[in-house]
């Protein structure tokens, strides 16, 4: 075990203690890479760090990276590493620029003087904004409405330059609604405080006198509620690995959208959680909640015809690989 990981080929995962990061590095072990986790542990966890070596570092310690680069010979960087709140952002945008746009151009300073030419960013629907038309195609405008979402896209025009200036192969995929958790239930989502519509639903149906709050219930759509395209983490994290592949053999800038086409809302969602939770959780409603488009749902048109990509789990799996890791955390801390 430890001879073959020592022999696979290192990519540095930027973010790698994170929801999305850790599930990156357990395919990336399975597809015989050495996966290196750079993390400043701010919101990611050491336990998620299973599948190769932790380096305790920040994008913004341009030291610590050198050193993270000339410990490795990587063949690629993925960037998951990133402050993702968008309520947050509004109040405090100074510190999404700083950590998510002056991180990124650290790393690809990094990246550059070491000579690793290939990157995989996790981006974001948010770059779309109140978008015109849905489903939303890459190239529809991007206009965000809040700092997050200008941090990520300022965040992909730097990579676009640096591949158009360097020779850089860069593939950005902009993420719907990331949800479930590992189906061998290793690793999962654990924010705290958490904000995410399904992680909220589960531990509010788990919990004694637990409620969800759905924000908003007068939105243009069929039932009043907001529509989300929601993609499991593992189908994500399969669309790097072959992001990945496309960018070197390509060469170049590549941006996709990364969800299912298929729009669930709200009150959609809560009663298929309510189905596998014996009737549970119950709802409060509340007024919307700021910053929130009524409709995100993607065309994945473009994964699908130039990486092959086709998400394979579906909500309900997502409900259950969620529940099933949240009763094992609860658990846990129970004992
Ligand atoms: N939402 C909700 N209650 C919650 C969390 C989220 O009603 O406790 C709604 C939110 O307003 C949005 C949808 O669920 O319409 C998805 O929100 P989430 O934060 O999961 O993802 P986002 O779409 O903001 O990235």
């Amino acid at each position: 075990m430890i001879e073959s990981s020592l022999q696979a080929t290192p990519v540095l995962v930027c973010g790698g203690a994170g929801y999305i990061g850790s599930h990156m590095c357990k395919q990336l072990a399975h597809a015989g890479y050495l996966p290196v986790t750079f993390d400043n542990l701010s919101t990611g966890h050491r336990w998620a760090v299973q599948w190769g070596p932790l380096v305790e570092g920040d994008l913004l310690d341009t030291h610590a990276l050198r050193d993270a680069f000339s410990r490795w010979s990587f063949a690629a960087v993925m960037h998951f590493a990133a402050l993702s709140q968008v309520g947050q952002s509004m109040a405090e945008p100074e510190r999404y620029f700083r950590n998510n746009v002056t991180g990124t151009l650290n790393l690809l300073e990094a990246m550059q003087a070491a000579g690793v030419q290939a990157l995989v960013f996790s981006s974001t629907a948010a770059v779309y904004g109140n978008p015109a038309s849905v489903p939303i195609s890459e190239d529809q405008a991007q206009q965000p409405i809040n700092p997050y979402g200008w941090s990520k896209l300022m965040a992909e025009r730097m990579i676009a330059e640096q591949c158009r200036a360097h020779e850089l192969r860069a593939a950005c995929l902009r993420y719907f609604n990331a949800a479930g958790a590992d189906p061998e239930g290793q690793t999962g989502e654990a924010h705290e405080p958490e904000t995410h519509l399904i992680p909220n639903m589960l531990r509010a149906a788990t919990t004694t006198d637990g409620e969800v709050t759905v924000f908003g219930n007068d939105y243009p759509t069929s039932d009043g509620t907001c529509v989300r395209d929601y993609v499991h983490v593992d189908d994500l994290c399969r669309a790097h690995l072959l992001a990945l592949e496309h960018a070197r053999r390509a060469g170049g800038f590549h941006v996709f959208n990364l969800g299912s086409g298929q729009g669930y809302s709200v009150a959609e969602v809560l009663a298929q959680a309510r189905a596998l939770c014996n009737g549970r959780p119950a709802a409060r409603y509340a007024p919307r909640r700021a910053g929130d488009p009524a409709v995100l749902v993607a065309s994945a048109r473009r994964a699908q015809q130039v990486l092959g990509w086709q998400p394979r789990y579906g909500l309900g799996d997502m409900l259950r690989t969620a529940l099933a890791w949240h009763t094992a955390q609860a658990d846990r801390a129970a004992n």
